[in-house]
């Protein structure tokens, strides 16, 4: 094969992959052995970014962009006129491994279209885990995507040689599913999902016995969901992520906005190309419920279905429920603590280690790093407070959205100014 094709190929399959957005590697931890190539440590492989704010890790390609699927969001669906290819299972091999020695990656993400069948696609994935970590002794990150409806055995298989697995479930609700992807079945995704579960736990409990058991997928698995290709509200999203977290383990789920690539009468017409910003507010809302507390429940109710986009969800809580402020920063406990717009479970830590030796005042605060500018009007604290009840939730919208413009027109200028 000629240098030239692998590059052809290359540059096909590695656009193809971009729309995948879940390629973070938080959580991976494999140590070189046997002077091994690679060590994938718990920090994380590198990503770069699109253009279009996309997060890519170095070496993220598919297999194949041949499919037997026509799923209406998808660029590769079989209907689409487009340059077609696929690698060779030692061509992806050679690749990771010149790319790692060359220090251009520290790892591989690879997905594939499905050609022939399921099965068929999860065994070729599998192999280039197989021969990465056996034949070429490749300790980096590997994360595969499982294929919906492979076999019980070949997620089995592949969680040995992977350290995370995903399978996308795409459209975050069934009907949503039938719709755009009809020749996709929900449980073809639940099956793998359960398996890799099931197999996590299950090589977790050996290894307590058998120290030699092998890990299975350590950094567990994660799915994507597509945002805005249906209809689905920003509270069905976040029941349905909620459920995949609680029900499967996952470590992550991923929002993709849809990108229109295809015209196809089932599929909304979008003006702009990405919905980033309401990613980047699902994101935030996925934080909250994980690491603050929050139910969907509380983020969301029948008057109040999709997320502000102008603020971010804590602060469109907090502004919803005023009656909750202000709340006293020297005696709340962690959970109030961790409700105040503009003060992260860090700060929550910092406030509630340094209250145990003083009474703390807005200069300790401003040590400790809290946003000053959006937490002053929820809290009061050993000096006079800025809490004022009077202010109505849309004023005080207003007011903070202004200092946060300002606060990042200075600090942009600054940079502006350290570049000139
Ligand atoms: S099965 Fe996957 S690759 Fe194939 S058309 Fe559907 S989303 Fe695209």
């Amino acid at each position: 094969m000629s240098f030239e094709r692998i590059r052809e190929k290359l540059s096909i399959l590695a656009d193809a992959a971009k729309y995948d957005v879940s390629c973070a590697s938080s959580g991976g931890k494999r140590k070189n052995s046997s002077k091994g190539l690679g060590n994938n440590t718990g920090m994380g492989i590198c990503h770069s970014y699109t253009e279009d704010g996309r997060c890519v890790s170095l070496l993220k390609i598919l297999l194949t962009n041949h499919c037997i699927y026509d799923c209406a969001y998808c660029v590769t669906r079989k209907s689409n006129d487009i340059k077609r290819a696929a690698f060779k299972i030692q061509e992806v091999v050679d690749l990771t491994i010149n790319f790692y020695r060359r220090n251009y990656i520290e790892g591989l993400f690879l997905s594939s279209g499905i050609f022939k069948n399921a099965d068929f696609t999860m065994e070729r994935l599998v192999a280039v885990a197989k021969k990465l970590r056996l034949e070429e002794n490749f300790n980096g990150y590997i994360h595969l995507k499982s294929i919906p409806g492979a076999s019980d055995e070949l997620m089995r298989e592949a969680g040995l040689y992977a350290d995370r697995l995903s399978v996308n479930i795409e459209i975050p609700t069934v009907s949503g599913l039938q719709l755009l992807a009809p020749d996709k079945k929900h449980e073809d995704f639940i099956k793998p999902m359960e398996k890799v579960k099931n197999e996590i736990i299950q090589y977790k409990a050996e290894k307590k016995i058998i120290k030699s058991t092998p890990r299975y997928a350590p950094a567990g698995q994660s799915t994507q969901m597509i945002i805005g290709a249906t209809g689905e509200s920003d509270q069905e999203i976040m029941y349905s992520a909620t459920y995949y977290y609680k029900k499967f383990n996952m470590r992550r789920v991923y929002y993709s906005g849809y990108i229109p690539v295809l015209e196809d009468n089932r599929l909304p017409a979008i003006e702009t190309e990405v919905p980033i910003l309401r990613e980047n507010r699902l994101y935030q809302t996925d934080w909250l419920l994980r690491f603050y507390g929050f139910s969907v429940n509380e983020i969301f109710n029948k008057d109040h279905k999709n997320l502000d986009l102008d603020i971010d969800p804590k602060l469109g809580w907090a502004l919803r429920n005023l009656h909750e402020f202000p709340i006293d920063i020297n005696t709340a406990d962690k959970r109030m603590l961790a409700r105040i717009p503009g003060i992260g479970m860090q700060s929550v830590s910092k406030i509630l280690q340094a209250r145990r030796f003083r009474k703390l005042d807005w200069s300790h605060l401003k040590a400790i790093g809290i946003a000053l500018n959006r937490a002053q009007y929820f809290i009061v604290c050993n000096s006079k407070d800025f809490y004022k009840k009077e202010l109505s939730p849309i004023t005080l919208k207003n007011i903070i959205i202004k200092s946060t413009h300002s606060k990042y027109k200075k600090h942009f200028s600054q940079q502006l100014s350290l570049f000139t």
